[in-house]
C-alpha cells in the first residue's frame, strides 16, 4: 500500500539562528528510514508523468521504486544512466518547476520528494557503496571539452560512456565551475563535487586545470591538435552591473567575485588561507535571484549584522527558488522589495558608505509580462552600508567568441545553437549550458550536455 500522506516527509535541517552564523550544510539529508517512507508515497504510474519535467530523463517511478526495496545501489545505477551528478541534482535542481511539478500527487497535497529521493540514494552510494566504477573502454577519437561546470561534466561522462577520448580544459586550478564557484558550501558541499568529478575521472575522463582556452590554446588549436569535436561549456562568468553611479567605489562587488572568494578560494577561513573578504555591519545585495540570495546568505555567515535584498519589484516576482527564499527570511536577511538603487555612496576614501534608493510600484505589465516596475514620487532614501554586492546577472565571458572566427553569438555574448543538438556555426563545434543561454538552471545545464553528447557521438558516426 502507497503511502497516502498529502505531505512529504520531512528533511532534517540546522536550526537557522545556529546555521546563519557557519557554512555547513543546511539541509541534513534523509536517514534510510525517512527515504523509504518518502519512496512509499509513488503512486508508480503507468505513464510517468513526473519523468516528462526532468530535463535529463531520469527513470524516477523506477529508481523510487527500488528504494522501497531497500535495493539502493541498483537505485543508483538507474539514476545514473542518465544522470551523472545525482548527488548535486538533488541537492540544487529546482524540482518544484520540474518533475515535482508534473507529479500526481500534487492533486491532493504536496508532490513525491523526487529531489530529496536522489540526493538520499547519491549519497547513500557515496558512503555506503564497494562497487567499482568500471573505466570505459578508451580508442575512440578525441573530443575536446572546454569547461567543467555542469553542462561540461554531462557531456564528457555521457561521450566518455560512450568510448570516446574526453579532455576537459578548465580554466580555473580546480574543476566544477559554478558548482565549485557559485553555489555556496552551505547548500552544496565541494567535497561532494569533487567526488562526484572523481567518478568521472574514474570512468577515464581526463581534467587539465588552468587551461584557459580562447587564450593559451584556441578553439582551432584544439583541432590542430586532433580533437575532433569540441564542446563548450564555458558558462557565464562576466558580471552585469547597473550602470550607476559609485559602482567602482571600494566595497561593490560583483556577486561571481563576491561568490568566488568565498566558495572557491574559501575566504571564510583567512587567514588561514590566502584570499579574505570584507564585509561589514551592514551589506546590500541588489538582484532577486538565487545568486542574490547565495550571496546574501554568505554575507550573514561573515558577520554582517543587517543583510539587505534589494529587487525593484515584489515578493512575487522574486526569480529565486521559494526554498532559497524561505531559508534567507529564516537566517535573518532583511528584503527590501520594490526598492531600486539609484546611486552608491562612498567616503572621501572612497569606501562605500551607503546606497540611495527608490521605492517603486507596479505598473503595467512589459514585454517580459511582468508588471513593470515604476518609481514613487518623492521616495528617495538612504541605506547605510559597507558593502554592496550586485547580483543581477551574468553573461558568458567574450574570450572564446573573440579568438574563435566563424562563431556565431548573439549580440549579448551567447553562443547560437541549433537547440537540438547544440551545433554551432562552425564545423565540428558544440556548445551548451550558459555559455549560450545566460544564466540559468544546473539541470538545464546538464540536459544541454547531454544532448550535444549525443549529437557528437552521430557527427563522429558519421550517421
Ligand atoms: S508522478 Fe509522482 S507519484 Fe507518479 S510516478 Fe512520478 S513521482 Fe511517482
Amino acid at each position: 500500500m502507497p503511502n497516502m500522506s498529502p505531505n512529504k516527509v520531512k528533511m532534517p535541517e540546522q536550526d537557522p539562528n545556529i546555521r546563519n552564523k557557519n557554512f555547513l550544510e543546511v539541509a541534513l539529508g534523509y536517514t534510510k528510514e525517512m527515504a523509504i517512507e518518502e519512496a512509499q508515497r509513488c503512486l508508480q504510474c503507468k505513464n510517468k508523468p513526473c519523468v516528462n519535467g526532468c530535463p535529463v530523463n531520469v527513470q524516477i517511478p523506477e529508481f523510487i521504486k527500488l528504494i522501497v526495496e531497500g535495493n539502493f545501489d541498483e537505485s543508483y545505477k538507474t539514476v545514473t544512466s542518465t544522470n551523472s551528478l545525482p548527488a548535486i541534482c538533488g541537492r540544487v535542481c529546482p524540482q518544484e518547476s520540474q518533475c515535482e511539478k508534473l507529479c500526481v500527487r500534487r492533486v491532493k497535497g504536496e508532490p513525491v520528494g523526487i529531489g530529496r529521493l536522489e540526493r538520499f540514494i547519491a549519497d547513500w552510494y557515496m558512503e555506503n557503496s564497494n562497487t567499482v566504477i568500471e573505466k570505459s573502454k578508451k580508442g575512440g577519437k578525441k573530443v575536446a571539452v572546454v569547461g567543467s561546470g555542469p553542462a561540461g561534466l554531462t557531456c564528457a561522462g555521457d561521450l566518455v560512456n560512450m568510448g570516446y577520448d574526453v579532455t576537459i580544459f578548465e580554466a580555473f586550478h580546480t574543476p566544477g565551475g559554478v558548482l565549485m564557484y557559485g553555489i555556496p558550501e552551505f547548500r552544496l558541499p565541494k567535497s561532494l563535487v569533487q567526488k562526484e568529478i572523481e567518478n568521472l575521472k574514474q570512468l577515464g575522463v581526463d581534467i587539465k586545470t588552468n587551461m584557459v582556452i580562447g587564450k593559451v590554446l584556441s578553439i582551432d588549436e584544439l583541432k590542430e591538435e586532433g580533437f575532433e569535436a569540441i564542446f563548450i561549456g564555458s558558462g557565464a562568468g562576466l558580471p552585469s552591473f547597473m550602470g550607476i553611479p559609485g559602482e567602482n567605489l571600494n566595497g561593490v562587488y560583483s556577486s561571481n567575485e563576491f561568490l568566488t572568494r568565498i566558495n572557491l578560494m574559501k575566504a571564510y577561513l583567512f587567514p588561514n588561507v590566502d584570499t579574505p573578504v570584507k564585509v561589514g555591519k551592514n551589506v546590500a545585495v541588489v538582484g532577486g535571484g538565487n545568486v542574490a540570495m547565495d550571496a546574501a546568505r554568505s554575507a550573514k555567515r561573515l558577520g554582517a549584522e543587517n543583510v539587505y535584498i534589494v529587487y525593484r519589484r515584489s515578493e512575487k516576482e522574486l526569480p529565486a527558488r521559494i526554498e532559497e527564499v524561505h531559508h534567507a527570511k529564516e537566517e535573518g536577511i532583511i528584503f527590501k522589495l520594490l526598492t531600486n538603487p539609484v546611486k552608491i555612496l562612498g567616503t572621501d576614501e572612497g569606501w562605500v558608505k551607503g546606497m540611495e534608493c527608490v521605492e517603486m510600484e507596479l505598473g503595467e505589465p512589459d514585454a517580459s509580462g511582468r508588471r513593470r516596475p515604476v518609481v514613487k514620487k518623492g521616495s528617495e532614501h538612504i541605506i547605510d552600508l559597507e558593502t554592496v554586492i550586485i547580483a543581477i546577472g551574468q553573461s558568458p565571458n567574450p574570450l572564446i567568441k573573440s579568438t574563435t572566427k566563424d562563431l556565431a553569438t548573439e549580440e549579448w555574448g551567447g553562443i547560437i545553437v541549433n537547440e537540438d543538438t547544440g551545433a554551432t556555426s562552425k564545423e565540428s563545434v558544440y556548445a551548451g549550458g550558459d555559455a549560450v543561454t545566460g544564466a540559468a538552471t544546473v539541470i538545464l545545464a546538464m540536459g544541454a550536455g547531454k544532448t550535444a553528447a549525443a549529437a557528437i557521438d552521430k557527427y563522429l558516426r558519421h550517421d
